[in-house]
């Protein structure tokens, strides 16, 4: 196990055990999984979604129904192996009805984002959907850049990290809208650039 496999097991372990919000009640309620994070642990890219939905909070797995499967679409399509990048979200539990996160959720849950972008030292974070765009742009400096995401998605933001910021689109907007699709496929290319180890 390397350092870095050791830092996330810590963070799965702390998140397990975690009762800093309700929706870990929720959770355990419900016989729902949390949704920790998946992919490589030395990534160049790393995505960044909302928060899990029924599908992911039925099995412990980022992006696995309908917006997972356009997700898989959109990584084949620029020959990048979902098993190269990692996947994760801003909350660990799925809310109640997918409603939106709560501030006190965020502030919560945030810190293991942090400490997983912290750890695994990716070249590029890609915020999915305005909620996640927002939140990381916020968070690294960017608050003076952040525009509507149908002018800023697949543009690159330098942050005071190191790392480059690229805003896309959720990937749940395309399930029933081509052109959508077609927008997020071309916002994709930017990542051939990138492509992890
Ligand atoms: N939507 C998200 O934002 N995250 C997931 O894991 C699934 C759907």
């Amino acid at each position: 196990m390397t350092d870095r496999d050791k830092e996330l097991k810590k963070i799965r372990d702390e998140v397990v055990a975690c009762t800093k919000c309700s929706l870990a009640s929720f959770r355990i309620e419900n016989n729902y999984f949390p949704v920790i994070g998946q992919g490589s642990h030395q990534a160049n890219i790393v995505f960044v979604g909302e928060a899990p939905g029924l599908s992911e909070a039925k099995t412990g797995i980022p992006f696995c129904g309908a917006a997972g499967r356009i997700l898989d679409e959109l990584l084949e399509s620029v020959s990048i192996k979902r098993e190269s990048v990692y996947i994760c979200n801003i909350l660990k539990d799925r809310p109640p009805q997918n409603r939106d996160p709560q501030s006190g959720e965020i502030e919560a849950c945030a810190p293991y984002l942090e400490r997983q972008i912290e750890i695994i030292k990716p070249k590029v974070v890609c915020s999915l959907g305005r909620y996640s765009m927002n939140f990381l742009m916020q968070r690294f400096g960017l608050q003076d850049k952040i525009d509507s995401i149908s002018r800023i998605r697949g543009q690159k933001f330098e942050t005071e990290k190191g790392f480059i910021l690229i805003p896309f689109y959720h990937p749940a907007v395309a399930v029933y809208n081509a052109s959508m699709k077609e927008a997020l496929k071309e916002d994709f290319e930017i990542l051939k650039t990138y492509s992890s180890p």
